[in-house]
């Protein structure tokens, strides 16, 4: 996961680490964050440094286009507070998730939020004035002075918003009611994470209330009669507000029409897909080649059928792991494979990770009243990327400590080579840098595995992640394209209706008809379950963002000429072009078949090495 700058701190539900606290969990395995702020002190007068700056940018209001040099000085100053604000909401969410429950945490990123929140309005000003110059006078100022080139891309994702852009009073109006806009995504989040009363199983002897968490917890149960009662007793519960969350996502899909409406936008895939100028030509062909690749899915199913040992598939049957193992792995065992992985990038980028793993950039052991999961923050633009992991040395472990190196790698190359303002880069080239270097590290883990149980345990690993970050994305993606699209046209939807969508949607997706893997009628309010929903058109770009990551990783490991510095090319330009033609001159065309068609390609080989294992365990 990366993190995104501002809208990370107040949209997530600070999940905390349940994990206990470990000895090894020294200085060594802490982020420096006195490089952030030396101490409360200096972030004081940063944050005072901020304040002032706001107030002051009152003087570019209305004076953009007053002369080359207000628009350079005006420019330089917005960035500028951007980078200030981005930095200060660094340190008090990083200090927050440190520990959720300290007060000095709370109230740094409380006033973070405020912050923030002062800044969008002070700023609010900026893009609508430089649409109001338009390109010509834009592109003229460009040419009297070259060092504004540095703001070409982002003037340009400015100004191409022209045709969607509305009057004056126009746009005053979406303003006004944009108040309003959020109410579905709002009751849904309160609905879903905090009022709805969680069945309560007994699973072991033990009575358990199954909330969110603890429904991922111990859906992975292996006792089969087991994770079949958690599944039964936690969709019930979900079904039987099967007509609420309908009316509330029914809301919100009303909105996205009429958002994309207002807009001048033909749909709502089409207003989604336009904020990062992706082409709609990617999403189609995702979809489609996620479709017509279903047999590779299903043989998976069959295959983890086999392994379990389990003649009739379920739906509830997926989440336990293929191989059990006792396998452990230290965070220096991690920080080695990391770096043994990385490897077929070049010394220099090996060079650059290595100093990063050892030098502060991570948080990695797990502690009391640390925020669970993992991330990666890369918006300190001067100091370098901060990674916090909830280290618990297995095997996932070490391959989240892979997965979010490659996006603190993104981000140290990306801030390394733009300017501040060019340097982030969006979503959908974000998971490609570390979808990249999960492909290297099976390659090395294989590479120096023991025995075949070893050499299981990461091919199955990576089997399960293809599964959940390609097939099951591009499911959703294929779900959320069908039910926007009935609702642009005019029609209505029910939650008993979204239910009927999505159940046909699981089914296909599944083999139900085939035989390959059954689902149950109830398990079909899962769309419910999906907060992603609410964030509509975002989770495709997990699935094509594997499926870019596979390809670079399989040029650069075939050696391929050019690939890896080609590759290295795209995660050093950030965020200074579009992502899909950044990629796409990087040499992976994700409107195109053959990406998809390579990742399948390797999922079918990973799958050929498991089998070619269990035969050998047949027969040897
Ligand atoms: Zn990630």
């Amino acid at each position: 996961m990366k993190q995104t700058s501002i809208a990370g701190l107040a949209a997530t539900v600070l999940a905390i680490s349940a994990l206990p606290a470990r000895a090894a969990d020294t200085d060594a395995y802490r982020w420096d964050k006195a490089a952030i702020y030396a101490d409360q002190a200096a972030f004081d007068a940063d944050e005072a440094k901020a304040k002032k700056q706001l107030a002051d940018f009152e003087r570019c209001k209305g004076t953009l286009g007053q002369s080359t040099q207000q628009f350079k000085s005006c420019m330089d100053e917005y960035a500028d507070i951007l980078k200030r604000v981005y930095r200060l909401n660094s340190y008090a969410s990083q200090t927050n998730d440190e520990d959720t429950s300290a007060n000095v945490g709370i109230e740094l990123a409380q006033r973070a939020g405020v912050l923030a929140s002062d800044m969008e309005s002070a700023t609010a000003f900026v893009n609508p004035e430089v649409l109001a110059l338009g390109p010509a006078r834009v592109d003229a100022m460009l040419e009297a002075d070259k060092s504004l080139a540095i703001y070409r891309h982002p003037l340009d994702d400015i100004v191409r918003m022209a045709p969607h852009t509305l009057d004056k009073e126009g746009e005053e109006l979406i303003a006004t009611y944009s108040l309003t806009g959020d109410a579905a995504s709002n009751i849904y989040g309160a609905l879903s994470s905090a009022d709805m009363p969680w069945p309560k199983v007994t699973i072991g002897g033990t009575e358990v209330s199954l909330d969110q968490a603890a429904y991922t917890k111990y859906r992975a149960v292996p006792d089969r009669a087991g994770r079949k009662q958690v599944f039964d007793a936690f969709w019930g519960k979900w079904k039987e507000y099967e007509r609420t969350f309908g009316a509330t996502f029914y809301e919100m899909l009303k909105r996205d029409s009429v958002d994309a409406k207002v807009r001048k936008y033909p749909d709502s895939l089409s207003a989604a897909l336009d904020r990062n100028k992706v082409p709609r030509e990617v999403y189609d062909q995702l979809i489609e080649q996620a479709r017509a690749n279903l047999p590779t899915l299903h043989r998976y199913f069959k295959l983890r059928a086999e392994m379990l040992g389990i003649k009739d598939l379920r739906y509830y049957d997926i989440y336990v792991p293929l191989v059990e193992s006792k396998q452990k792995f230290s965070v220096e065992d991690s920080i080695e494979a990391t770096i043994a992985g990385a490897a077929p990038l070049g010394e220099e980028y090996v060079a650059a990770l290595s100093k990063g793993l050892r030098s502060g950039w991570m948080d990695a052991y797990p502690r009391p009243r640390k925020r669970s999961g993992a991330y990666m923050n890369g918006s300190v633009y001067d100091v370098h990327p901060f990674v916090l992991l909830n280290h618990n040395d297995d095997y996932e472990s070490l391959s989240t400590m892979s997965h979010e190196f490659g996006h603190a790698m993104h981000s140290y190359l990306a801030n390394s080579s733009q300017p501040f303002i060019t340097a982030d880069y969006p979503i959908f080239t974000a998971e490609i840098a570390s979808t990249t270097n999960e492909v290297f590290l099976l390659e090395h883990m294989l590479a120096v595995a023991k025995d075949d149980d070893e050499r299981l345990l990461y091919l199955g690993s990576a089997l399960e992640n293809l599964r959940a970050t390609f097939f099951r994305q591009a499911m959703f993606a294929d779900f959320e394209r069908e039910v926007h699209a009935q609702v642009d046209k005019g029609g209505s939807m029910t939650g008993e209706a979204l239910t009927r969508l999505y159940t046909d949607i699981l089914k296909r997706y599944h083999g139900d008809a085939e035989g390959v893997l059954k689902i149950d009628d109830l398990y079909g309010i899962e769309w419910a379950y999906i907060p992603h929903f609410y964030n509509h058109f975002y989770v495709f770009q997990y699935a094509t963002s594997i499926t870019a990551g596979t390809a670079f990783a399989e040029r650069i490991l075939k050696g391929e000429p050019g690939a890896r510095e080609k590759y290295l090319g795209m995660l050093k330009a950030g965020g200074s072009r579009y992502p899909y033609e950044l990629v796409k001159d990087a040499g992976v065309d994700l409107a195109s078949p053959e990406p998809y068609r390579a990742l399948i390609g390797r999922m079918n080989k990973i799958m050929d090495q498991i089998e070619a294992i269990r035969a050998k365990g047949k027969t040897g």
